[in-house]
C-alpha cells in the first residue's frame, strides 16, 4: 500500500528531469556555449587569439582587412577570449548545438572580416575604431574624438603638433 501512495504522489508531481526530447530544455543564461563574433565591435587587437588555449582562433592579414576564423571543434569553451576582449566583440553564447560527425570537424568554422577603413587625413588603410571602443573610452563622443577616430596614428600626431587638435 505504501508503494501505491508513493506512486500516486510521483504521478501527480510529474517528471522532475528536463522535458527533452518532448520539449525544449531551458539553457542557463551564463552557459558557455558556441562562440560568436561581431566584426563591427572588433578592434583587431588579437588578444583573443593570444589567450586561446586551444588555438581555435586565428587572424590573417588580408588586403581588405583582418580575416577572423574560429574552429568550434577546437574550442574548449573556457571563455578566456570573451573575458579579455575589451569591446566584447567575441562572446560565448548559450547555443550548445555543437555535436557533429568526425568527418565534419574541420567544417565547423566561422569566418568574418574586420575591414580596413581609410584614414580621413591621408587615406592610409587602418583598422577602424569600433563604436563599442568609443563608448568605453569616452562618456560622450565629442566632435574632436569623432575626428580623431578617423585619423591614422601618424595623422593624429601631425594634427596634435600643428595645433589642429588640442
Ligand atoms: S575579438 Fe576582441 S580580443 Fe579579439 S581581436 Fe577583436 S577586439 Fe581584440
Ligand atoms: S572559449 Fe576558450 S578555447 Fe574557445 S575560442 Fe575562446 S579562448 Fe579559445
Amino acid at each position: 500500500m505504501a508503494f501505491l501512495s508513493i506512486l500516486m504522489k510521483n504521478l501527480l508531481k510529474g517528471p522532475s528531469t528536463e522535458p527533452l526530447p518532448t520539449a525544449d530544455s531551458p539553457t542557463p543564461a551564463a552557459y558557455r556555449g558556441k562562440v560568436t563574433f561581431d566584426e563591427t565591435a572588433c578592434v583587431g587587437c588579437k588578444m583573443c587569439e593570444h589567450v586561446c588555449p586551444g588555438g581555435a582562433i586565428r587572424f590573417e592579414e588580408r588586403p581588405e582587412g583582418l580575416r577572423f576564423m574560429i574552429w568550434h571543434n577546437t574550442c574548449v569553451n573556457c571563455g578566456l577570449c570573451s573575458h579579455y576582449c575589451l569591446t566584447k566583440a567575441i562572446k560565448l553564447s548559450n547555443d550548445w548545438h555543437l555535436s557533429h560527425l568526425q568527418a565534419d570537424k574541420y567544417r565547423l568554422t566561422d569566418q568574418a572580416l574586420v575591414a580596413y577603413a581609410a584614414c580621413s587625413g591621408c587615406g592610409t588603410k587602418m583598422l577602424p575604431t569600433a563604436d563599442a571602443l568609443m563608448r568605453l573610452a569616452y562618456k560622450k563622443v565629442s566632435p574632436r574624438s569623432e575626428h580623431l577616430r578617423h585619423l591614422c596614428p601618424d595623422c593624429r600626431r601631425s594634427a596634435s603638433v600643428s595645433g589642429d587638435i588640442q
